[in-house]
């Protein structure tokens, strides 16, 4: 995060002297700092527990007790309690999920859709970002629901279980009969470092800041190749993350990213076009103090650059 908090605009040398009373107004006219925060180009969200309120692999579970287990596996792997890679062949040999199951998953994505989510990707969208989706979810079911919330499916990277329609086979499969899941579906994403990786090689050589945003420890990791990490509490809320996110949204809607990724510049645009809406629902929630910078700073900053300390004052006495 570059260091221009409270940069005063500069006053353009005018050919004329102005008089007294000028040079008065002047002062009066650039009294208030401009303070900008800046947009960020390339937006990389995580699905799970992001964007959909669920867990993917999780909502295969048929039964309770299966679905119990099969949470606290997920949830070990995304506290950092167990590595990704075991949990992700041991949940899905537990379920053995047909394919069709795996195909329906999407369906339970746009049900819990978290809120929110598509009002800020269709904006950031309209104001020229660049919105990516990469997950450690089932490719099939993530990309449909990410191109359903506006998303390029080219901008979509997820875990390709490959299904074989002569055997009935998913691709890797040792053994099994039907349309069942039997084997480890090899990818990147599986293991507790895919994310940074995949992340890393889509934002090389393009231009422009990156966010990502994410709840879990797969995504935290990939605050090293992104200009900052926005870690999402909304659905599953982890201490761990929360401490080590440049900035973490306690809001249970995802509203407080577009201020956040479209900076001070979108919110002119979006001004001009009479379009603020989403975007002041977002500043209302870090007015309320659902968003938490980790950088004192960057809080003033942001607060500073969309008029909120003021206000925040009067909130919170
Ligand atoms: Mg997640």
């Amino acid at each position: 995060m570059g260091g221009d908090v409270g940069r005063v605009q500069a006053v353009s040398p005018s050919p004329r002297q102005p008089d007294r009373l000028q040079l008065v107004l002047m002062s009066f006219s650039h009294a208030k700092p401009q303070t900008r925060w800046p947009a960020y180009r390339h937006i990389v969200f995580d699905c799970d527990a992001t964007l959909s309120a669920v867990e993917g692999i999780d909502s295969l579970a048929v039964d309770d007790d299966t679905r119990t287990e099969i949470a606290a596996l997920t949830d070990a792997a995304m506290s950092g309690e167990a590595s990704l890679d075991d949990v992700y062949a041991e949940r899905l040999s537990a379920l053995q999920p047909s394919r069709d199951a795996v195909r329906n998953v999407r369906d339970t994505y746009r049900r819990t859709a978290v809120e929110g989510a598509a009002e800020v990707i269709a904006t950031l969208r309209e104001l020229g970002h660049e919105v990516y989706v990469v997950s450690g979810g089932l490719a099939e079911p993530v990309r449909e629901f990410a191109v359903h919330l506006g998303v390029a499916p080219e901008n979509v990277h997820a875990v390709e279980a490959i299904h074989d329609q002569l055997s009935g086979q998913w691709w890797g499969a040792g053994t099994g009969s039907g349309q069942q899941y039997s084997g480890h579906v090899s990818s990147e994403l599986t293991t507790d470092d895919g994310k940074a990786a995949v992340v890393g090689r889509l934002l090389s050589g393009r231009q422009g800041g990156s966010m990502m945003v994410g709840d879990g420890l797969t995504d935290l990791a990939a605050r090293r190749v992104v200009d900052i990490f926005v870690g999402f509490g909304g659905v599953s809320s982890r201490p761990v993350v929360a401490e080590a996110a440049d900035v973490y949204i306690a809001a249970d809607s995802l509203y407080a990213v577009l201020p956040l990724a479209a900076g001070t510049a979108g919110r002119a645009v979006l001004e001009r076009d009479g379009y603020t809406e989403t975007f002041d629902v977002g500043c209302r929630q870090a007015r309320a103090g659902l968003v938490k910078f980790n950088d004192s700073t960057n809080k003033q900053r942001f607060f500073e650059a969309f008029g909120l300390l003021e206000e925040a004052t009067d909130d919170h006495p």
